[in-house]
């Protein structure tokens, strides 16, 4: 589930709600559009209410790291996946709460800031290791396990950290959303103490003005996109080192004025391997797919096509399996006119990092393959982004030159992801 959070407009600091993923923050009191900068880094407090003799300053934020998005590990002769979407502590205490269930989704968070009195104490987990721990209570462990992992990714990521306020009275920790105590004092807790500091500056979030760096015309998007478009003079814009650079990007026009454009990432690979994976044969044959390899085929260099949007493990899957073999039948396009434009909201980066798994569920020689899934090198030469024509069936989009379904329940549940 997404959290909520409040926000202060970066340009006039009135208080607008958010949701986790959102990075337009579209200001309703002075019409200002910023764009956050941090996917990831960003750090969330629960509401503390302060009982009498305790002040703002008196409190301490304990640090929770929190995971949401899919796990695909390719295990045995399979590929598994499953959600994750859960808090656990990152300081290595045995007393203080292991997670903090679903208090972050039941109640609006706080966008931690320098104005925030009060200290923090430091993660001192390794983020790894708290992952590992996070897995663990996944359903990929959930049952029996069988072969071994030969893969392993996490894809759709949010990694934030979430506070939890506390403060000390008589002898007691007590927890500051609930007002009840959480644990006696004593000299683990008193290191902890030692060691929180203020909230930094370079901890808060920070903004991009949204105008379109090569001819100033306001950008477009929804508010999850990660990806602006200028309509003025047809040109893309992600963030990259906290400023909007250039996307290559073309679009494929549509066969009917109510088709819908969808966000691909076409992923060239890189040819310097020497994974044996570098022309569309090879990808044909390392799969086993039953079709004829023609010439062409050993000349034409490999491209992967996965969603550049979310959708929940199986149908990303199977809708960058089916495209990615029918590769032949797409086009790059060119940029042009793009009046809707669905959203962008995974990153190319995340995109890269589902290839293996992307290859592992389109193969039909998996006995063949999966020995070979952990010494892959396969590395991204060059992302683009293409908008493909669906025709819209009601209950299904239908891609038009590969006739690639996806169900539009898939994508409306792909945008709580
Ligand atoms: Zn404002
Ligand atoms: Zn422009």
């Amino acid at each position: 589930m997404e959290l909520v959070v409040e926000q202060n407009c970066p340009s006039c600091g009135a208080p607008i709600v958010l949701h986790e993923t959102d990075r337009l923050v579209s200001c309703p009191y002075c019409d200002v559009n910023n764009y956050m900068v941090g996917g990831g880094g960003l750090r969330f407090l629960l509401r503390a209410g302060c009982p009498a003799g305790i002040g703002p300053e008196d409190l301490l934020y304990l640090p929770y790291l929190r995971f949401k998005g899919c796990i695909y590990q390719c295990q045995g002769v399979e590929v598994r996946h499953a959600m994750i979407d859960t808090t656990r502590i990152a300081v290595a205490h045995d007393r203080l709460p292991m997670s903090l269930g679903l208090r972050p989704q039941a109640m609006q968070l706080v966008q931690g800031t320098a104005a925030i009195a009060g200290r923090f104490v430091p993660q001192q987990v390794k983020s790894e290791s708290v992952f590992a721990q996070a897995l663990r209570l996944t359903a990929l462990f959930k049952r029996e396990a069988n072969g071994q992992v030969r893969h392993r990714a996490f894809i759709g990521e949010t990694i934030s950290r979430v506070y939890l306020p506390a403060f000390e009275k008589d002898e007691m920790v007590v927890d500051a959303v609930t007002d009840l105590p959480i644990m006696e004092q004593g000299l683990e807790w008193q290191k902890l103490v030692a060691a929180a500091v203020p909230f930094r500056r370079d901890w808060e979030p920070r903004f991009l003005s949204t105008l379109c760096p090569r001819c100033g015309a306001p950008l477009h998007g929804e508010a999850d996109a990660l990806v602006l478009q200028c309509r003025n003079c047809e040109t893309m814009w992600e963030e990259a080192d906290g400023r909007f650079a250039a996307v290559a990007w073309g679009r494929v026009p549509g066969a009917a004025a109510a088709d819908r454009a969808l966000p691909f990432w076409k992923i060239a690979i890189r040819q310097d391997g020497d994974g044996g994976l570098q022309t569309y044969a090879d990808f044909l044959r390392l799969t086993g797919q039953p079709v004829v390899i023609r010439a062409e085929d050993d000349a034409r260099p490999l491209v992967f096509w996965t969603p550049a949007f979310k959708l929940q493990p199986a149908a990303f899957l199977q809708t960058a399996h089916y495209l990615t073999v029918a590769q032949k039948r797409l086009v790059d396009g060119e940029p042009g006119s793009l009046p809707i434009a669905y959203p962008v909201n995974l990153p190319r980066r995340e995109a890269v990092q589902a290839l293996k798994s992307v290859l592992a569920a389109a193969t039909l020689a998996r006995k063949r393959l999966f020995p070979l899934l952990p010494a892959l090198d396969l590395q991204a030469a060059a992302t683009t982004l293409v908008y493909l024509p669906f025709a819209d069936a009601g209950h299904d989009l239908i891609q038009r030159q590969t006739g690639v379904v996806i169900a539009a329940a898939a994508l409306r549940f792909g945008r709580k992801l």
